[in-house]
């Protein structure tokens, strides 16, 4: 996530709650791309210091919990521009020019000049981002889709030209040696059989048959699963988008909620603020006065309380409002209870790590070892794979 200042309710129930569950899962990588900031924000770097800590004790404010997951910065893992600066240099200059989001964004921040090399290579960051982990799964929204399809593309374009290790087929066999006789002999008939037929339920049982194999190390399950398709040895595996359920949480005006849009709550505002905004939220247009009914499904107020309200409080809105039975003020008092009932358990939360700055700090800086550590190990086999490992 880049840090972009406090983070707001849409960002809570769209990315955040999903982490929360995520983090219990699976083995979880979460850090603020500080980097990524500067493709578009080059020009004023004075806040993201600032917005980096606001983000991570969001994060932590929302329930992220540092013993559950890995929260780092990036910028304080090096080796994430240094995969950055390695995968640039096999990328097609057309992938990247053709990432829909790579005009879109020029045309939509026009005030800004995003003719950069920096901004242009930021699929590239993010394959770094991605890679690094050897993640399996990446959770996103669907636009994100075409990014995690990049990343796979880079990591197959990689694994192409670096994946032939010197006396790659010995070291295959040895590997599948150190199966067992009975295993060793299903592995080569599921892969001859994949290989003849394309069979891909045969390349499915063959993956499962390595991925069960305690004995055989990290670089030889990798060199197994490369052989069984024909490639070479898997650097870097592909990932996987994991597609997170879509927020339903809309902004103050029925946007998409944004802070440029100027129609977000944040996670931690306080009540009175809270409750001005949403009294002053705009409701159906064509209820203009008390008598007039009204439609929830015309109404931003009714998507809060999609997101907020129980069963019951959701009959009394379609009842009172379609009827004129209730006034719209009226209707937005439990959604004011409810958001400020949530924003309590943030405030509590961030409370501790306001106080105490020096508690984030030392999250971020032992996560950052933790994520150094496996980025680590990457490199060391990014650079051998490359040949360029000498001393
Ligand atoms: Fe919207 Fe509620 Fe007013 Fe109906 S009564 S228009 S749902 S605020």
């Amino acid at each position: 996530m880049r840090p972009t200042g406090p983070l707001h309710l849409g960002h809570y129930h769209g990315v955040l709650k999903n982490w929360v569950k995520l983090q219990h899962e699976y083995e979880c990588f979460f850090f603020v791309a500080d980097w990524h900031a500067l493709t578009t924000n080059y020009d004023d770097t004075s806040k993201v210091e600032e917005y980096v800590w606001d983000t991570v004790i969001d994060w932590l404010a929302a329930g992220i919990s540092p013993s559950a997951s890995n929260i780092f910065v990036q910028s304080k893992v090096p080796e994430h521009a240094e995969l950055h600066l390695l995968l640039s240099m096999t990328t097609p200059l057309g992938w990247l020019e053709r990432v829909p989001t790579y005009k879109e964004q020029q045309e939509k921040l026009n005030n800004k000049d995003l003719a950069t090399y920096g901004f242009l290579g930021y699929p590239v960051m993010q394959s770094a981002d991605i890679l690094m982990y050897k993640a399996g799964n990446v959770p996103v929204g669907a636009d994100q889709v075409p990014h995690v399809e990049m990343t796979r593309e880079i990591a197959r374009r990689f694994n192409h030209f670096y994946g032939k290790e010197p006396g790659f087929e010995e070291k295959v066999e040895l590997a599948i040696k150190k199966m067992g006789k009975k295993n060793a002999k299903l592995y080569k008939s599921l892969r001859k059989k994949f290989q003849e037929t394309g069979d891909q339920e045969a390349l499915e049982t063959a993956r499962a048959l390595v991925e069960a194999q305690g004995s055989v190390s990290l670089n030889d399950r990798e060199r197994l699963y490369g052989y069984l398709d024909g490639a070479g040895k898997i650097i870097l595996p592909e990932p996987q988008a994991l597609l997170t359920p879509v927020s339903k949480m809309p902004g103050l005006d029925g946007q998409k909620m944004s802070k440029s849009y100027g129609n977000a709550i944040s996670m931690r505002e306080s009540k009175e603020s809270v409750e001005k905004k949403i009294r002053t939220m705009p409701t159906d247009t064509k209820r203009v006065r008390l008598t007039d009914p009204g439609n929830p499904e015309d109404c931003p107020v009714w998507e809060f309380h999609k997101i907020y309200s129980s069963e019951e409080v959701k009959d009394w809105v379609q009842k009172g409002c379609t009827s004129a039975g209730i006034g719209c003020l009226e209707c937005k008092g439990p959604v004011i209870d409810a958001v400020c009932a949530e924003q309590q358990v943030f405030v509590e939360r961030a409370k501790e790590y306001q106080e105490s700055p020096e508690i984030v700090r030392n999250i971020v800086s032992e996560g950052s070892e933790r994520a150094r550590d496996v980025a680590r190990e990457t490199m060391d086999d990014v650079r051998s794979a490359m040949g360029l490992a000498y001393k």
